[in-house]
């Protein structure tokens, strides 16, 4: 391509809302445009970037024996509702009515499309396994589309969903993707983790999120300092803590007075203790579909509610924070919440605090708490979950050695055992060996095409653009003419470039009459992996190959300059 003809439209100015480097860089870079909130458009480059992607996700997919389909994005919402997830997905659905005034739903995701799809048409267990894919457009009206192409409400997914007589042909197919998926981010040249993942009010026994590492990330996760144990925070486990404070002296069960302390930091210092033997209350508003209502998390003084697990524990739609006000309006006494002698609101109480002994909690009277309370009297009446999040330094659940320190991450992919779930609710049975009508045992599979742009640049950039990975680059080699008034110049650089282009190698030709320094800026920002510096060099027979990634510049005699491309790019 020369770039005098190019659409590639680079400016100085980054979008007002910009704060991620991918964001900022894609669109002065000339790779997007927004059109709205969360809506881009892909300009040629980002079209070639996107196209790399979906051909090694093509070529991957097919080595695991997976079948690329397409189906319609607009669905009809009567899918949705046989499925039940015309509520659960609420308002990131976009939906509208045709001229026949049929409410029909945009795809957000495509389980029901596909059941659909196989449901009547696969009937016997002699099909099976069969695992379809597609790349396809997806819309969310997300709450807060934000960060470029990380979080837009249009977006593209690939999608693969797998059907299997049993559980543990499902769990075969899993594992293919899990490797598959490792090739592709390996292929493509990025830094990542699978990780340990929520798996969510769909339920499901086993998910896996893949993160490719980067501080922007908007995900945390946990990692083991010694094995592979790695977890989304929402869904990470500990085996224990690295250090158990020293523990308070002995003494009788009572009520105590205890004028206004109120947060855990003044009970902590009023009894001189360490917060990990006070219970902490937080209490938040529970959404369902047609209710709500006030449920109460104890936990130790030390740790946080995890909101992920909060909602799996209570399968709330949603939580969200209450009022002081709304607390005493059902008779709780904020400050002096504790879980003994409690039945105005619903309780979830830590897993940690079934045994715990020697806590001091709220008497649920203004003023007063308990001490030396032994948790494990409310263990024929408690309900327990797991609803701390863990903190850094915690003990590995797997190994039970190493320490959990954090990491952000993006999720650029996410596969789940997902089970009969959909076929059940849609009714997608099949025949098996003994003429018996089963649901399908289902895995889905998802990756984000178009984040997975953004990932590479926020894992590989600098302060002066883009830095493409040599898989994922729109063009691999950008051939600069320097001035393009010397004849001598611009034949080599002419030649060269025919000669690139007819090897099959992706060569860019900058062929405008623009300033050297102009050009160069330009091509560190969009990030070409090496730039062909035809220059005053020439004179004396030699060109110059400059590498984004590192900076280097290397001299090379003109005769040579051909071959040390094509070995660079390999
Ligand atoms: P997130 O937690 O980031 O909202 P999700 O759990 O809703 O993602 P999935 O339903 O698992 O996402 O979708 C599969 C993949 O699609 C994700 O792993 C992600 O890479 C991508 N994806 C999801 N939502 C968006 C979005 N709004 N913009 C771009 N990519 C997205
Ligand atoms: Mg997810």
């Amino acid at each position: 391509m020369r770039r005098s003809k190019a659409f590639i439209p680079t400016s100085k100015e980054a979008p007002n809302d910009a704060t991620l480097p991918s964001h900022i860089f894609l669109t002065r870079a000339g790779f997007i445009q927004q059109v709205a909130a969360g809506l881009y458009n892909y300009l040629p480059l980002a079209k070639r970037v996107i196209r790399k992607i979906e051909n090694i996700i093509n070529e991957e997919m097919a080595a695991i024996g997976a079948q690329e389909v397409e189906l319609s994005f607009v669905t009809p919402a009567e899918l949705w509702a046989e499925s039940g997830r015309i509520e659960k997905f609420g308002k990131e659905l976009l939906r509208f009515k045709d001229r026949k005034e049929n409410l029909f739903v945009l795809g957000p995701t495509h389980e029901e499309m596909m059941v659909n799809m196989v449901r009547n048409r696969v009937t016997s267990y002699k099909q099976l396994p069969l695992h379809l894919y597609q790349i396809k457009t997806k819309f969310r009206d997300e709450a807060r589309p934000r960060f470029g192409l990380m979080r837009g409400r249009e977006f593209i997914m690939k999608d693969g969903y797998s059907f299997h007589a049993d559980y543990d042909d499902m769990s075969r197919e899993f594992d293919a993707v899990e490797a598959a998926y490792k090739r592709i981010l390996e292929r493509l040249g990025l830094e990542f983790r699978i990780v340990e993942a929520d798996s969510g009010a769909i339920g499901g026994s086993g998910s896996k999120e893949l993160m490719v590492l980067a501080d922007s990330g908007e995900d945390t996760i946990a990692v083991c300092s010694e094995c592979e144990y790695g977890a989304n925070i929402e869904a990470a486990k500990r085996a224990g803590r690295s250090h158990i404070p020293q523990a308070p002296e002995e003494a009788d069960f009572a009520k105590f007075y205890t004028p206004n302390v109120k947060t855990i930091e003044e009970l902590a210092a009023f009894f001189k203790v360490d917060p990990y033997y006070t219970v902490k209350c937080v209490a938040k508003k529970c959404i369902y579909e047609d209710d709500e209502e006030i449920v109460l998390f104890f936990l130790r003084g030390c740790d946080n509610l995890q909101e992920v697990k909060a909602v799996n524990a209570t399968d709330a739609l949603d939580i969200v924070d209450v009022s002081e006000e709304e607390l005493e309006a059902i008779g709780l006494v904020p400050g002096f919440i504790g879980p003994l002698d409690q039945d105005k609101a619903k309780h979830v109480i830590d897993e940690d605090l079934r045994e715990a002994t020697r806590m001091i909690c709220g008497a649920n009277e203004k003023d007063y708490h308990f001490v030396n309370v032994d948790m494990s009297i409310l263990k024929d009446v408690a309900y327990y979950a797991d609803i701390a999040e863990v903190n850094e330094g915690d003990i590995c659940p797997v190994c039970q050695k190493g320490h959990l320190s954090f990491t952000k991450g993006i999720e650029v992919g996410h596969i789940f055992k997902l089970g009969t779930v959909y076929s059940e609710a849609l009714k997608a049975e099949f025949l098996d060996e003994n003429g018996k009508s089963k649901p399908f045992v289902m895995g889905t599979y998802g990756m984000g095409v178009s984040r997975l742009v953004a990932a590479v640049i926020e894992q590989h950039h600098d302060e002066n653009g883009c830095i493409w990975t040599k898989t994922t680059a729109p063009y691999l080699i950008n051939v600069m003419i320097s001035n393009i008034k010397d004849e001598e110049q611009n034949a080599f650089g002419e030649e060269i470039y025919e000669k690139l282009q007819k090897a099959g190698v992706e060569v860019m030709l900058d062929d405008r009459k623009e300033r050297f320094g102009f050009k160069m800026k330009d091509a560190e920002l969009i990030g070409f992996p090496y730039t062909l510096i035809v220059g005053k060099e020439l004179a004396n027979g030699n060109v110059q190959i400059y590498e984004r990634a590192s900076k280097e510049k290397t001299t090379v005699a003109k005769e040579e300059a051909f071959d040390k491309l094509m070995e660079m790019i390999k």
